[in-house]
């Protein structure tokens, strides 16, 4: 096995490009600015760039050295998200947000550098016998960027045997890292609930079919889905975020809105659910004499770790941050991730790197006082690094 290179005489220089991106976070679909600096970077270490995919996306290509460094099926891909959020950042720092309303709140900045510093080491010393695939994707947040990059061939121009990507985790402490075989990340649904009465005057409810009270049996209601429908040992979630109806005290409105989110970690649970937030919605909106329409809306799929992917990640966390910081078996999150489109394509895995300062768990991702942890760019670099070697090694 051959020793990783030295990350060291590189982290000024990720420090400077994380922070200068940091200061200059683009919305989903916006990040011409910053593809444009990651193509710079790439394009010193003389790789070859193919942009606009998906929009900013873009993938750089660099082969190894080995003597089958080009042969078919001996090609990975490594995938970095470079969109911000739009949050109003409240730190005080030098390098904060100089864009108005938005923020890298997710840590993109910061896992847009560690692939770079990853290319870097790689194309200093490419002795390995395979191809990597450095994919900067645009549009994680809510855009479904990485799908958007396959609609436009990503897998077909770059065929590639397996996927990785990492995502810093503010409830791990910095120094440790974790990923685990199956789903990592949850599905998200959107879903909707008109419900249909009859409105009136305020004083005269018994004319009307009032939406209000059947509203909110409704989502009581919604609340027995997980409690009292899923396993005790699965997980699932049945969020409520918006309820609209109404304009005035005196009116009674002819409709009601709900909104929510529905995540789970296995379709067969999100089929459940679906089934029972229109059991729930149009019973009991017929039991009031009203109508209830469910609409349902698909967004992310579970992020799904393929067994020797998973396994394989978890042993190079290991060799980087050391066996007793590398954890095969951290808990799933409820959140949702665009990867998962590319796991249901490639086998691959998808892992945390702890961002927590000092030991402690950190400030939560999407929060206005978030900030990307800058000793993970050279931990980063070198996990990009060791992951593509050992991979090689082990294909040998
Ligand atoms: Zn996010
Ligand atoms: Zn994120």
């Amino acid at each position: 096995m051959q020793t990783p290179p030295d990350v060291t005489p590189y982290i000024g220089k990720l420090i400077q490009f994380r922070r200068d991106l940091h200061a200059h976070p683009e919305l989903k679909f916006e990040e011409t600015r910053t593809s444009g600096q990651v193509a710079a970077w790439l394009q010193a270490l003389g790789l070859p760039i193919h942009r606009g995919m998906g929009g900013t996306g873009l993938v750089a290509t660099l082969r190894g050295m080995g003597p089958n460094a080009g042969d078919p099926g001996r090609a990975i891909g490594l995938r970095a998200d470079m969109d911000a959020l739009p949050v109003q950042e409240v730190n005080n720092f030098d390098y904060v947000s100089a864009n108005p309303g938005r923020m890298h709140a997710c840590g993109h900045d910061g896992h847009t550098t560690m692939l770079l510093g990853g290319a870097t080491l790689l194309a200093k010393n490419p002795d390995f016998n395979g191809t990597v695939h450095f994919i900067f994707q645009p549009g994680e947040e809510g855009g479904a960027g990485a799908r958007f990059m396959m609609e436009d061939g990503l897998f077909d121009k770059f065929p590639m045997k397996s996927v990785f990507a990492l995502h810093n985790w503010p409830a791990l402490p910095a120094g440790e890292m974790g990923v685990r075989i199956g789903p990592i990340m949850a599905s998200a649904n959107r879903f909707e609930i008109r419900i249909r009465g009859k409105g009136g005057h305020a004083a005269q409810p018994h004319t009307t079919i009032d939406p209000i009270p059947i509203a909110c049996t409704i989502v009581g209601e919604l609340q027995k889905l997980v409690s009292r429908g899923v396993d005790p040992l699965d997980s699932a979630v049945v969020t409520v975020g918006k309820i609209e109806s109404g304009t005035v005290e005196n009116i009674i409105p002819n409709e009601a809105f709900i909104y929510g989110t529905c995540r789970t970690l296995g379709a067969a649970t999100l089929q459940q659910l679906v089934e029972g937030l229109q059991r729930i919605s149009t019973n009991i909106a017929q039991a009031h004499r009203a109508t209830a329409e469910v609409i349902i809306k698909p967004g992310y799929p579970t992020t799904v770790n393929t067994p020797d992917e998973a396994r394989f990640m978890a042993r190079v966390m290991g060799e980087v941050v050391g066996a007793g910081n590398a954890h095969d078996d951290v808990l799933p999150a409820m959140t949702s991730e665009d990867f998962g489109f590319m796991l249901e394509k490639v086998p691959g895995a998808y892992g945390f790197i702890g961002n927590g300062p000092d030991g402690k768990p950190g400030v939560n991702l999407h929060n206005a006082a978030y900030d990307f942890n800058d000793d993970n760019l050279g931990r980063g670099a070198s996990f990009w690094d060791t992951l593509v070697r050992r991979w090689f090694e082990q294909q040998a």
